[in-house]
């Protein structure tokens, strides 16, 4: 062997290794009541999501991914911390911008848990875990370096201001008046109140793109968590995307989202660091339906946001890191929970010593491998102790103990979704075939199946050892609001709310 090629084989080798040691970047993408059929790649017939499709073709498309509530804050806080949000106490319903609760700060995120290693963190969007006194709630205090967004819903203030473009024309239904304008945040310090919506994912994908390159100029592993606005209601869309679907405004929203999901491609391409990132994308709960057309689609799927169906929780999920998860779509059982343990396995993170309802998915994504997960547990969006699992999916079928309607999902034909369907006990629980009827529409009855009551045997032992083990945290949203912790760029200024405009 001449100098030459012993030169470049170990050159290669030292390139080798020196990859192997690279930890990887993370950047795990948040879409808001973005429903099952919503995407393209997922069968919608009219949207335009040319980069998640890109995304689906060349990564991981799940079909059997789940949240793990039907609102917002509290499938965050499992987001984040890989546990059910009843044992961080982000129940019932969500958090408000006068909420004196939070994400309790001796939960440990996904930052947190890369911190330690060095990694640079940002979160970019919309955080909805909390503010409460002087800021304790926000991500700077919960293992991100970087805080740009607004710390709630964009419906949670007076949103006459959003309007689509063209500007004279306004975005549909109505917010919440008696609380102050929604502001934009950097870490601790308001930047904008009212934000300005129509340039609003611009600044976000702005700044997540500085923040990738900045991390990979100084060769620092990142973890950057992505938020999005969209496509939450009320919808709005800047100038490149407003008008630009045939869907209307909730298509145009979801189009100005994709935008920025490739934005954060291209970044990591001209980087150089695409091929050691892994991306993750998912959506926080099922579709709005009271919106109507402008709300979202859970496709094949019962009933949306705010119900214990599949189409309150079932997501559109997304593995993507080139030349290490191979191309395809799974029907491995998987969850939001799951994303703490797999990025920390990946990263060579310590696990947090808590009761963690996550496993990782390191055996789905870099094998095609089986799921360590059996089961998922459906909590509503106010869970209680005295009722318990509403259902509980093992395998294939789901049990229904407890169903019921939601305001969120009224405005289909389908009356079970609907506010006027009340808390209803079954006893033996409904049960569904979920491969052979996703929709939920045909229960399984006991005399047509011998096998039945010995499924639902082992369905109710796991839902016992389940309960026996969940201990439920004190509730956050049960603190209360008080106005005075509403945010305001002007601390001193009368009367308010209306005066907190800067
Ligand atoms: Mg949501």
């Amino acid at each position: 062997m001449d100098i030459f090629r012993i030169c470049f084989s170990l050159l290669f080798f030292f390139m080798i290794c020196t990859h192997a040691v690279s930890p990887p970047n993370f950047v795990l993408i948040f879409a808001d009541d973005l429903g099952f059929g919503d995407l393209g790649c997922y069968g919608h017939p009219s949207s335009l999501t040319p980069n998640l499709d890109r995304l689906a073709a060349g990564g991981l498309r799940f079909l059997d991914f789940y949240s793990t509530s039907p609102v917002c804050s509290p499938s965050r806080a499992s987001l984040l911390t890989g546990r059910y949000p009843t044992r961080s106490g982000i129940y019932p319903g969500v958090l408000y911008p006068g909420s004196i609760g939070g994400l309790p700060l001796n939960e440990t995120t996904v930052a947190e848990v890369l911190k330690p290693l060095g990694y640079a963190t940002a979160a970019v969007g919309k955080w909805h875990l909390g503010l409460g006194p002087n800021g304790t709630y926000l991500p700077t205090n919960q293992g991100f370096d970087h805080f740009l967004g607004i710390p709630y819903s964009h419906d949670m203030g007076p949103c006459h201001n959003l309007t689509c473009f063209p500007p004279d024309i306004k975005c549909f239904g109505s917010c919440d008046v008696d609380t102050v304008v929604v502001p934009l945040m950097h870490n601790q310090v308001i930047k904008e109140q009212p934000v300005n919506f129509l340039e609003l994912e611009q600044i976000y994908s702005d700044f997540s793109t500085s923040f990738i390159t900045a991390s990979a100029k100084k060769k620092q592993p990142f973890f950057l968590y992505y938020p999005s606005h969209h496509t939450h209601y009320p919808q709005f869309a800047g100038p490149g995307a407003a008008g630009k679907t045939s869907r209307g405004p909730f298509g145009d929203s979801l189009l100005e989202f994709d935008s920025t999901v490739g934005k954060l491609l291209s970044s990591l391409e001209v980087n150089g660091v695409i091929n050691n990132t892994l991306v993750f994308f998912t959506s926080d709960n099922g579709p709005s339906l009271i919106r109507r057309s402008h709300g979202g689609n859970a496709g094949a799927l019962r009933c949306g946001k705010g119900t214990t169906y599949e189409g309150g929780m079932r997501e559109p999920a997304i593995a993507f890191w080139p030349g290490t998860i191979k191309p395809g779509v799974t029907r491995e059982l998987a969850s939001t929970l799951d994303i703490l343990p797999t990025i920390a396995r990946l990263a060579g993170a310590k696990l947090p010593q808590v009761a963690l309802d996550g496993v990782d998915m390191i055996d789905m994504l870099l094998n095609n491998g089986k799921s360590k997960r059996e089961s998922m547990m459906f909590y509503p969006y106010n869970p209680s102790e005295k009722l318990g699992l509403f259902a509980l999916r093992l395998g294939k079928y789901k049990a229904h103990y407890y169903t019921r309607g939601s305001t969120l999902s009224s405005g289909t034909p389908d009356f079970q979704c609907s506010a006027l369907s009340v808390l209803t006990p079954y006893n033996p629980p409904l049960l569904f075939d979920l491969e052979a009827d996703p929709s939920e529409h045909f229960p399984l009855a006991a005399d047509e199946r011998p096998d039945i009551p010995a499924l639902l045997e082992r369905i109710d032992k796991v839902k016992a050892e389940f309960e026996a083990s969940m201990v439920f945290g004190e509730s956050q949203i049960g603190k209360g609001r008080d106005p005075r912790l509403e945010p305001c760029c002007s601390p001193q200024c009368m009367p308010k709310p209306h005066c907190c405009r800067c």
